[in-house]
């Protein structure tokens, strides 16, 4: 980007904000390719400065918030709307019972003014490998909905990444909402490292969900974040986590797991050596918290 380019108007485009999903594909169908989608445009207002997209018309979502937003829970399942905010679902008391790892990822999103505003269907659409929402919805098994014209389809949250920048939306589809299994008995931690405490991109992130019964870990589910071009479900740790021991030593051969299957890059942010070592400290932290918060000594 050249100097001074952010004070540069943005080339001009058409406007439209359906009020029906109805209307919202019409608009999409009357643009051919030459559409953008907004949410909360924390996402899209950077990459329209920056001319890494020029749009001749933005679709804007924000009347469609009673198909898209709200979050619910019905029949075992927490729904959370494409449209919900980050700072709506830091306050809400279902994701509080149910996806606490969520809630801590949202709370650390941004600040107050993007936390307002940012929704969950953006940072999932932008697709970051950072993307702070990820690493709690794969831990907690969570599904992505993905709406288009012709009807609805829903993938595991790891699969709708494809790469950095780059996910499974196929042109004139939305994300509609996120499904999050709300079983009793399972908690979710989350945490991360970055270079400063706020406003500020994770370095690693790392997010846990398991149950602990007499001891043992119940089915485990290790995520990481802003270490391989994908926010990934770490396998082999999470394997090794379920059904064994709630111990230290677990911890430390848990930890050591995920962070051999990190693939981080080294960047202005961390090298790729640290990063490593930050998935082995922060994944040993979270277990040794959980195995704390369950009253084993
Ligand atoms: C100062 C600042 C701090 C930030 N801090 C963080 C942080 O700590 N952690 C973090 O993860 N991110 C952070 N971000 C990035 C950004 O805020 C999030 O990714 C946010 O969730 C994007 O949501 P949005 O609603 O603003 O998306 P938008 O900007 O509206 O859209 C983002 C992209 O997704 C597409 N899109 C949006 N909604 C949908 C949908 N429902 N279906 C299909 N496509 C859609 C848009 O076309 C666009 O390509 C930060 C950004 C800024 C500017």
């Amino acid at each position: 980007m050249r100097p001074f380019q952010y004070l540069a108007p943005i080339p001009s485009f058409d406007y439209v904000a359906p009020r029906t999903l109805a209307e919202l594909f019409e608009a999409f169908n009357g643009h051919g390719k030459g559409f953008a989608i907004i949410a909360g445009g924390t996402d899209l207002m950077v990459a329209l400065k920056e001319r890494a997209v020029a749009p001749e018309a933005v679709v804007d979502l924000c009347r469609l918030r009673g198909e898209l937003g709200g979050i619910d829970v019905s029949k075992g399942v927490l729904r959370v709307g494409a449209l919900a905010t980050f700072s709506q679902i830091e306050s809400d008391p279902l994701v509080r019972r149910y996806a606490n790892a969520l809630r801590q990822a949202a709370a650390n999103v941004g600040t107050l003014q993007i936390r307002s505003i940012a929704t969950l269907g953006g940072n999932l659409a932008t697709a970051s490998p950072a993307a702070d929402s990820a690493p709690p919805l794969i831990a907690l098994g969570a599904s992505v909905t993905l709406l288009g014209r012709s009807g609805q389809r829903t993938l595991p949250v790891q699969s709708f990444f494809t790469g950095p920048k780059k996910n499974a939306l196929l042109r004139g589809e939305i994300v509609s909402s996120v499904e999050i299994p709300a079983g009793e008995g399972v908690s979710s931690v989350w945490t991360r490292a970055a270079v400063r405490n706020e406003n500020v991109l994770s370095t690693v992130s790392v997010a846990i969900a398991a149950s602990i019964h007499d001891g043992r870990f119940g089915s485990s589910r290790v995520a990481l974040g802003a270490v391989a071009p994908t926010p990934i479900l770490a396998e082999n740790s999470s394997r090794a986590m379920t059904g064994s021991e709630a111990t230290a030593g677990q911890a430390e051969r848990v930890a050591a797991l995920a962070a051999e299957e990190a693939r981080p890059i080294s960047d202005i942010r961390a090298s790729a050596h640290y990063r490593k070592h930050l998935v082995f400290v922060l994944t040993r932290r979270l277990i040794l918290q959980m195995v704390s918060e369950a009253g084993i000594p």
